[in-house]
């Protein structure tokens, strides 16, 4: 399943980028361009905007219109509505910056760009051969992928507040 966010949707991209989905997100392009890039790559459109979300439909392309401000509800709502469940998600994939897959790179070739404690303490990292970001497993990482799941089981969904950014 892949996707193609309008650009209304960049935080909801990055989260499904995030999870392993193969999600573009080009803030700049107009709607005539995101049409054609969604029929030709065969992705779900996904829009906040009516009017576009209408003339997208007559156009056969696959679209999905959410209706929430929010990233959470948003992302509850690709779930409920593709029927996501745990085991479609590959979290740390994918880099969420670029959408690039992610490769498993060893930690000597990267020790000069991370922080010396994590350098130490982790041994699992993976590089995004695009922009050069490096990812690794560490707590604030498990505590995305551990909140990304809980709203994908419907349990935390509208207990937040929105604390997004
Ligand atoms: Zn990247």
């Amino acid at each position: 399943m892949r996707f193609l966010a309008d650009r209304m949707l960049g935080k909801l991209a990055k989260k499904l980028r995030l999870l392993g989905f193969d999600t573009l997100y080009f803030p700049e392009e107009k709607e005539e361009k995101l049409l054609s890039i969604a029929m030709e790559q065969d992705r779900i459109l996904l829009t906040k905007d009516t009017d576009f979300y209408k003339k997208a439909m007559k156009t056969g392309v696959k679209i999905f219109l959410l209706k929430s401000d929010r990233w959470r509800s948003q992302l509850k709502a690709v779930f409920d509505k593709f029927k996501i469940e745990s085991s479609d998600l590959a979290p740390f994939s994918r880099c969420m910056e670029c959408n690039e897959p992610l490769e498993t790179v060893d930690k000597e070739e990267i020790r000069d760009r991370i922080p010396e404690y994590i350098y130490l303490t982790h041994d699992e990292f993976k590089i995004c051969k695009k922009c050069g970001r490096v990812y690794w497993k560490g707590t604030h990482v498990d505590h995305m992928v551990a909140e990304l799941s809980r709203i994908l089981n419907g349990e935390v969904l509208f207990k937040y507040e929105d604390r997004d950014g």
